[in-house]
């Protein structure tokens, strides 16, 4: 996916527990706006303009330029480990010890697959921000699961973190859903841990917390995800599976209950959702007053308006 889309929706990948959203660095946005001028939005220069570009979406500005903070980062460690699916209740009380106890600087994703013709799996996958001594301390439990199928555990550099999970990068139809999770109680073992993963392909669930839970006034449009996990359900977008895929969606948003709030990031809405879910209050309305001011003829279109 774009840098940009994903800056601008907020952004939250490997780096977020420890140094919040992509949005949250960004020191800089070069635009034209919606009269066509081209300009460079920073905190001082339009504050307003500036807040609402990192993480309120795409509604105000044709991007032409970032310019971000960097962090250095002198080591990396990280990868994927996979067993197969009758592992997946000793793997998810793992996944929930480690994540509860995790520093900032370790990141850890809980993956369920269920690929067509092949027996379903459950991963491991995960991101040390430092030595890699001290990553694999931090995980060792995961050696006690027996029957590993699959061991990608190694120093990387950060250009090969995207060799973590291995996602294909030639574009694929798909179906996803995300949401935010409250906890890891029943609702969410007997929806998500123990029900079979098909119709869908992967059921993920993220830890969060960190930096992406402490609030950042100065940090843009987002506001703290005090939420400790988010859920990914991602479907393949072929027509025979359209409505099962619609369908299962449904069934696990219904039967997680409080376990979900209906909020979501931005970059996990999906079409036919709305942007209102992923600000408070206070922050849509800023947004809105700020679109309509900055772009009232409705000349630069998001995916996800925040006018609705
Ligand atoms: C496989 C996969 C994994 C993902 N993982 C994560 C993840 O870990 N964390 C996360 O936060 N998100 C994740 N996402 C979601 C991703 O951040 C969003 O889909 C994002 O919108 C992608 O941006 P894009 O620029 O590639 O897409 P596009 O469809 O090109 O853009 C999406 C929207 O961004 C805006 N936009 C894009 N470029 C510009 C521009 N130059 N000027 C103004 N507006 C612009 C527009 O509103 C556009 O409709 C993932 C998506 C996929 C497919």
């Amino acid at each position: 996916m774009g840098v940009t889309g994903y800056t601008l929706g907020g952004g939250f990948g490997w780096f977020a527990r420890k140094y919040g959203w992509a949005a949250n660095a960004v020191r800089a946005v070069e635009i034209v706006d919606a009269s066509g001028r081209p300009q460079r939005v920073t905190a001082d220069s339009d504050p307003d303009l500036f807040w609402a570009l990192r993480g309120g979406g795409g509604d105000f500005a044709i991007v032409t330029g970032l310019e971000f903070e960097l962090f250095a980062l002198p080591r990396l460690y990280g990868g994927r480990m996979m067993w197969p699916a009758d592992r997946t209740r000793e793997v998810f009380d793992l996944f929930t010890e480690i994540t509860t106890r995790a520093p900032a600087e370790l990141s850890v994703w809980l993956q369920r697959y269920q690929i067509p013709g092949a027996a379903p799996t459950v991963a491991i996958d995960f991101a040390y921000l430092g030595d890699p001594a001290e990553g694999r301390h931090l995980t060792r439990r995961l050696d006690t699961i027996d029957g590993i199928m699959a061991d990608t555990r190694g120093e990387l550099s950060p250009a090969e973190i995207g060799r973590i999970t291995a996602e294909p990068t030639d574009p694929s139809p798909s179906l996803s859903r995300g949401e935010l999770l409250t906890d890891l109680g029943d609702a969410v073992v007997k929806t998500l841990i123990d029900a079979p993963v098909a119709p869908l392909l992967n059921v993920q669930i993220r830890g969060l917390g960190g930096a992406l839970a402490q609030d950042r006034p100065d940090g843009g449009a987002r506001a703290a995800l005090t939420e400790p996990y988010a859920l990914y359900l991602l479907g393949l977008g072929l027509p025979d599976l359209l409505v099962a895929i619609g369908d299962r969606f449904e069934e696990i948003i219904g039967a997680l209950g409080a376990s979900i709030t209906g909020a979501k990031p931005y970059t996990f809405l999906a079409p036919g959702e709305s942007a209102a879910a992923a600000f408070d209050s206070d922050t849509l309305v800023r947004l809105q007053e700020i679109k309509r001011n900055r772009d009232p003829h409705n000349v630069i279109r998001a995916n996800f308006p925040v006018l609705g």
